[in-house]
Protein backbone atom coordinates (compact mmCIF):
# COMPACT_ATOMS: atom_id res chain seq x y z
CA UNK A 1 0.00 0.00 0.00
CA UNK A 2 1.79 3.25 -0.81
CA UNK A 3 -0.24 5.89 0.95
CA UNK A 4 1.18 3.64 4.11
CA UNK A 5 4.60 3.69 3.77
CA UNK A 6 4.19 7.67 3.12
CA UNK A 7 2.07 7.73 6.40
CA UNK A 8 5.48 5.76 7.58
CA UNK A 9 7.63 8.27 6.30
CA UNK A 10 5.83 11.26 7.40
CA UNK A 11 5.31 9.83 10.54
CA UNK A 12 9.14 9.15 11.26
CA UNK A 13 9.86 12.84 9.78
CA UNK A 14 7.91 14.38 11.88
CA UNK A 15 8.66 12.36 15.18
CA UNK A 16 12.56 13.20 14.45
CA UNK A 17 12.35 16.99 14.10
CA UNK A 18 9.96 16.94 17.44
CA UNK A 19 12.84 15.50 18.76
CA UNK A 20 15.14 18.22 17.77
CA UNK A 21 12.97 20.62 18.67
CA UNK A 22 13.01 19.39 22.26
CA UNK A 23 9.22 18.27 22.09
CA UNK A 24 7.07 15.53 23.70
CA UNK A 25 4.10 15.43 21.86
CA UNK A 26 3.28 16.18 18.09
CA UNK A 27 -0.01 18.09 17.66
CA UNK A 28 -0.35 18.67 14.32
CA UNK A 29 1.49 17.79 10.94
CA UNK A 30 1.18 19.61 7.54
CA UNK A 31 2.30 17.77 4.54
CA UNK A 32 2.39 19.17 1.14
CA UNK A 33 1.09 16.98 -1.64
CA UNK A 34 1.81 17.38 -5.44
CA UNK A 35 -1.17 16.25 -7.78
CA UNK A 36 1.19 14.38 -9.40
CA UNK A 37 2.42 12.47 -6.30
CA UNK A 38 -0.68 9.80 -6.99
CA UNK A 39 -1.98 10.09 -3.11
CA UNK A 40 -5.07 9.76 -2.72
CA UNK A 41 -6.09 11.98 0.69
CA UNK A 42 -8.50 9.96 2.16
CA UNK A 43 -6.13 6.76 2.28
CA UNK A 44 -3.63 8.71 3.55
CA UNK A 45 -5.24 9.97 6.10
CA UNK A 46 -6.31 5.95 6.51
CA UNK A 47 -2.62 4.95 6.63
CA UNK A 48 -2.03 7.69 8.88
CA UNK A 49 -3.74 6.73 11.88
CA UNK A 50 -2.53 3.43 11.40
CA UNK A 51 1.11 4.59 11.21
CA UNK A 52 1.51 7.16 14.25
CA UNK A 53 0.19 4.24 16.79
CA UNK A 54 2.70 4.07 19.89
CA UNK A 55 5.01 7.25 18.25
CA UNK A 56 4.78 11.31 19.60
CA UNK A 57 1.91 11.82 16.53
CA UNK A 58 -0.52 9.29 18.03
CA UNK A 59 -2.88 12.47 18.79
CA UNK A 60 -1.87 14.02 15.83
CA UNK A 61 -3.87 16.14 13.24
CA UNK A 62 -2.98 15.36 10.03
CA UNK A 63 -3.11 18.33 7.41
CA UNK A 64 -2.60 17.92 3.57
CA UNK A 65 -2.20 20.82 1.38
CA UNK A 66 -2.72 20.49 -2.21
CA UNK A 67 -0.19 21.43 -4.62
CA UNK A 68 -1.40 21.92 -8.15
CA UNK A 69 0.74 20.65 -11.51
CA UNK A 70 2.72 24.28 -12.35
CA UNK A 71 4.58 24.14 -15.73
CA UNK A 72 6.55 26.71 -17.48
CA UNK A 73 5.63 27.90 -21.03
CA UNK A 74 9.02 29.48 -22.72
CA UNK A 75 5.99 31.14 -25.06
CA UNK A 76 4.93 33.07 -22.04
CA UNK A 77 7.77 32.99 -20.30
CA UNK A 78 5.80 32.32 -16.91
CA UNK A 79 4.38 29.40 -14.61
CA UNK A 80 1.02 28.71 -14.76
CA UNK A 81 -1.04 25.74 -12.43
CA UNK A 82 -3.03 23.71 -14.07
CA UNK A 83 -6.38 22.69 -13.20
CA UNK A 84 -6.15 19.36 -15.70
CA UNK A 85 -2.47 17.44 -16.72
CA UNK A 86 -4.14 16.37 -19.89
CA UNK A 87 -2.78 17.99 -22.33
CA UNK A 88 0.12 18.97 -20.68
CA UNK A 89 -0.04 22.61 -22.11
CA UNK A 90 0.09 26.40 -21.72
CA UNK A 91 -3.60 27.49 -20.36
CA UNK A 92 -2.89 31.13 -21.53
CA UNK A 93 -1.69 30.07 -25.14
CA UNK A 94 -2.46 26.34 -25.21
CA UNK A 95 1.46 25.44 -25.92
CA UNK A 96 2.48 22.10 -25.10
CA UNK A 97 5.35 21.73 -21.76
CA UNK A 98 6.68 19.18 -20.66
CA UNK A 99 8.79 21.44 -18.20
CA UNK A 100 6.85 21.11 -14.55
CA UNK A 101 8.06 23.22 -11.83
CA UNK A 102 5.63 21.70 -9.20
CA UNK A 103 3.21 19.18 -8.70
CA UNK A 104 5.54 16.13 -7.76
CA UNK A 105 5.88 17.21 -3.71
CA UNK A 106 5.60 14.94 -0.75
CA UNK A 107 6.98 16.54 1.81
CA UNK A 108 6.58 17.44 5.77
CA UNK A 109 5.82 21.46 5.43
CA UNK A 110 5.64 21.98 9.02
CA UNK A 111 4.62 20.34 12.40
CA UNK A 112 3.66 21.79 15.66
CA UNK A 113 5.27 20.37 19.15
CA UNK A 114 4.29 20.39 22.74
CA UNK A 115 7.01 20.01 24.89
CA UNK A 116 7.46 18.37 28.65
CA UNK A 117 5.65 21.14 30.42
CA UNK A 118 2.75 21.18 28.01
CA UNK A 119 3.90 24.32 26.23
CA UNK A 120 4.29 24.86 22.38
CA UNK A 121 7.90 24.58 22.00
CA UNK A 122 8.01 24.52 18.18
CA UNK A 123 6.14 25.23 15.20
CA UNK A 124 6.97 25.89 11.35
CA UNK A 125 9.36 24.02 9.52
ZN1 LIG B 1 2.04 29.93 -22.84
Amino acid sequence: MHELSIAMRVVDLAAARCRDAGGDIVTAVTVRVGRLAAVHGGALAAAFEMAREGTPLAEATLRVVDVPVRVWCPQCRAEADLTDVVPLACPACGRPTGDLRAGHELEVESIEVVGPRGDTVGAGA
